[in-house]
């Protein structure tokens, strides 16, 4: 018998109210329920991401939605402006590279936060950008970007702002309306407590008419055009994915019941209770701006983090994520986003302190765990 604790950034824990709703029998979605469940959806996703935009859907990872917000936004003649911190910031950059897309590329050292002066100065020396892409929580990094200061930034030029969001949203504080968000991306596996399979997408009025602009965007499932004027009918372009909409309804419910601001501020808990922790070990932090959805530490000099993982997770059933690209083997990464409660840090920190002292790694078992439970036990 093995037991598993599922503290990867993705996919993530889901709740059981949600896993019993996919066994329930397939219906048609061309019907008055189809219709009444996917309003009632928008609506409630409407209230998490605090977006008055329309809400889109697709069958696909997050990826699938990141793309649709490439190719159906920037023109031919016109510039996207990538910001590539990580692995996720750096697909921006790729998937504009595969259609052929213009970019200003922002390189910004992984692990560091995007400035929002320089996207200011970028904006104001290269007129042809329409769109700047970036990244809410840069998931390789644990880093949580300013969102709200770039979309300042952005909201003052005619650009759109397009936030990655896949790993954040649903955890982490993200205003769209208020914070000038025009495209949000999320995926189903992180935050929204659910299976992988389905991206959503807020779309704000400014970014709708940048999409009525685009004529013949190298789309055709992912043409947003088209599921933008589906939606505002209550509807989807091709068959949608039902039973995973189903699901995320009772997610997206639990969300908005528990109210946003308390989400937030439960997931900045967790992220303080996991960073005491991982302190009191020795291990440092790794972000300069750590995220309230996950948070990554370097492994102790000359131990290889890969084998840490390894054995918390053999040995002590604890799955938590390593280093992406040039961080395998040197970063830890721990989740603490969506379905997840106090006992899942500690969970997390007992497991890693264990594999540590296995190693031979001077730690005193029980410190990190201690030192969580002080935060989590305060307020
Ligand atoms: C997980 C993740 C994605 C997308 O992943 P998919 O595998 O396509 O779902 C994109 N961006 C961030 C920040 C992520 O964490």
């Amino acid at each position: 018998m093995r037991k598993e604790y599922l503290l990867t950034p993705g996919p993530s824990q889901v709740p059981a109210d949600v896993l019993l709703k996919l066994a329930e029998p397939v219906y048609h979605h061309r019907t008055p329920r189809f219709k009444e469940m996917y309003k009632s959806l928008t609506e409630k996703l409407q209230k998490v991401f605090m977006s008055s935009g329309d809400i889109i859907i697709f069958a696909s990872s997050g990826t699938g939605a990141m793309e649709a917000s490439v190719v159906n936004i920037v023109p031919r003649g016109k510039k996207a402006l990538c910001i590539a911190g990580g692995k996720f910031g750096e697909r921006w950059s790729e998937i504009c590279d595969a259609f052929g897309i213009a970019q200003v590329r922002m390189d910004v050292e992984w692990g560091k936060a995007a400035d929002p002066k320089a996207v200011a100065d970028a904006l104001a020396s290269d007129p042809d950008i329409v769109a700047v892409y970036t990244t809410l929580v840069e998931t390789s990094t644990g880093v949580e970007n300013p969102i709200r200061d770039i979309g300042a930034v952005v909201a003052a030029t005619g650009a759109v702002l397009v936030v990655d969001g896949v790993s954040g949203a649903g955890a982490c504080e993200m205003r769209v309306d208020d914070w000038n968000v025009d495209i949000l991306v999320v995926g189903s596996q992180k935050a929204l407590m659910l299976p992988p399979g389905l991206a959503v997408l807020t779309v704000s009025a400014k970014a709708r008419a940048l999409l009525d602009s685009v004529d013949n965007p190298p789309a055709y499932y992912f043409n947003l055009r088209k599921a933008v004027a589906s939606a505002a009918k209550t509807d989807t372009p091709y068959t949608p994915p039902l039973t995973l909409m189903e699901a995320l309804l009772v997610a997206a419910d639990a969300l908005v019941e528990e109210g946003m601001e308390n989400v937030f501020a439960r997931h900045r808990k967790y992220a303080e209770a996991a960073v005491a922790g991982l302190k009191a070990l020795g291990l440092k932090v790794y972000p300069e701006r750590p995220a309230a959805a996950l948070t990554a530490v370097e492994a102790p000099a000359g131990i290889d983090a890969e084998k840490i993982r390894k054995i918390a997770k053999d040995k002590y059933g604890a799955a938590i994520a390593g280093g992406q690209e040039q961080l395998k083997g040197k970063l830890l990464r721990m989740a603490h986003m969506g379905y997840v409660g106090p006992m899942d840090i500690v969970i997390g920190l007992a497991a890693l302190e264990m594999a540590l002292a296995d190693m031979g790694v001077d730690v005193t078992p029980g410190s990190g765990v201690a030192a969580a439970e002080a935060v989590l036990r305060s307020g």
